[in-house]
């Protein structure tokens, strides 16, 4: 009985969605379902526009785009990320600023943002890992004074809140991914949040190829032109019909994995208060959605032969981001400043376990089991 990593979520109502998609006979973006899942978004979250997108990459791209970013910009980011984060401003030519993160929640430590901005700066890309959030007030107050803006990625952070505000709607602009290992999902597909109404205009023609389409199927314009540059950022009907089956159900997904969540945490807490593992941190101000699981082991060693014992006894676990500054293209296009203290030591003693909606609880006792016995032997 093999117990793997992550399951894609898969309701059942997607096919019955999907079907009226195909008897609508309108399958490219911008129907019926991409609407309803724009306006699903706005409406439970709060926030000025969402945009469905084909990626949160591609999300983050057209944050970039609509940041203005220039080459020889600076972006400051964590290094412990996903390639994207970096990617989508290193395509407009800035230069990235990573710097440490906090042990405690492997998020980017608000207390080095400061010293890392330059005349140069332009924004801040917070990355709420695994949905928890950064700690955003500070954050907000640090770009308010220096007039930055900030960037979202809550790629992980869909359901989650922080100070009882979503995330993804508390910067200028906040991106969503949709991939089939995040909580909901359409395969590929992700979401521009825009929370300041300055950039709603522009982003609607980036995502239509430089175009101002969207305004001609309003009526609002008679014939539609390519005025700025775009690229073609809208999924597919198929997709948004499936994805609108998934956001329908978010509250009893959101549920679900938080159970899982929870077990996991009662049942590793003895081997935790023995020493032999960490669990967890999350802030008082902080709802999490149950994206990962993770635990803390000693070190690199004790990770590479924790993950060997769990794959003998059928359960995958996998470990998470080797840091962007100590990667080819992170050499390359950004640097790290300041003293890398948190982000390569807790990077390798990280170690994801088992999380999917339909996680039953005897799976999670019998992934706990192996790790207890790894510990006693
Ligand atoms: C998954 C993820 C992304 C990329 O999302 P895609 O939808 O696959 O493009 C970006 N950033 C973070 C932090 C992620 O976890």
């Amino acid at each position: 009985m093999n117990i793997p990593f992550n399951m894609p979520l898969i309701l059942g109502k997607e096919i019955y969605y999907i079907k009226q998609v195909l008897s609508n006979q309108k399958l490219s973006g911008d129907g019926p379902f991409t609407k309803k899942c724009n306006t699903w978004l706005e409406e439970n979250f709060g926030c000025k526009k969402a945009l469905l997108t084909t990626s949160c990459t591609h999300a983050l791209e057209m944050a970039a785009i609509l940041a203005k970013i220039q080459p020889g910009d600076e972006v400051i980011m964590p290094s412990y990320t996903f390639v994207s984060t970096a990617n989508a401003f290193v395509l407009r030519g800035a230069k990235i600023v990573f710097i440490d993160i906090r042990p405690d929640t492997m998020n980017m430590d608000e207390n080095l943002i400061e010293a890392a901005i330059t005349e140069k700066t332009k924004a801040i890309v917070p990355v709420h890992y695994a949905g928890v959030a950064c700690e955003m007030d500070t954050i907000m107050g640090i770009a308010r004074r220096n007039n930055l803006l900030v960037i979202e990625d809550a790629a992980q952070g869909v359901m989650s809140k922080y100070k009882g505000k979503y995330l993804g709607t508390i910067g200028h602009m906040g991106c969503f991914s949709f991939h089939e290992t995040k909580n909901y999902t359409c395969g590929e597909g992700g979401a521009l949040i825009i929370n300041d109404e300055r950039f709603i205009e522009r982003a609607e023609i980036i995502r239509e190829k430089g175009t101002n389409r969207s305004k001609f199927y309003r009526g609002q314009v008679d014939k539609y032109t390519w005025i700025d540059m775009g690229s073609s950022y809208l999924p597919s009907e198929l997709n948004a019909a499936y994805l609108y089956a998934q956001l329908e159900m978010a509250e009893d997904i959101n549920n679900n994995r938080i159970n899982s969540w929870n077990s996991y945490y009662e049942e590793l807490s003895p081997l935790a208060d023995m020493g032999k593992i960490e669990l967890p941190h999350i802030p008082e101000s902080c709802q999490h959605n149950a994206h990962m699981f993770y635990i803390k082991v000693r070190d690199l060693k004790e990770r590479t032969a924790l993950i060997e014992y769990l794959t003998v006894n059928e359960v995958n676990s996998v470990f998470h981001y080797i840091p962007l500054h100590s990667s080819p293209a992170g050499m390359k296009y950004g640097y790290f400043h300041g003293n890398d203290n948190f982000t390569t030591r807790e990077s390798e003693r990280l170690l994801r376990l088992p999380i999917y909606y339909g996680l039953g609880e005897s799976e999670i006792s019998d992934v706990i089991s192996v790790i207890d016995k790894f510990y006693k032997s």
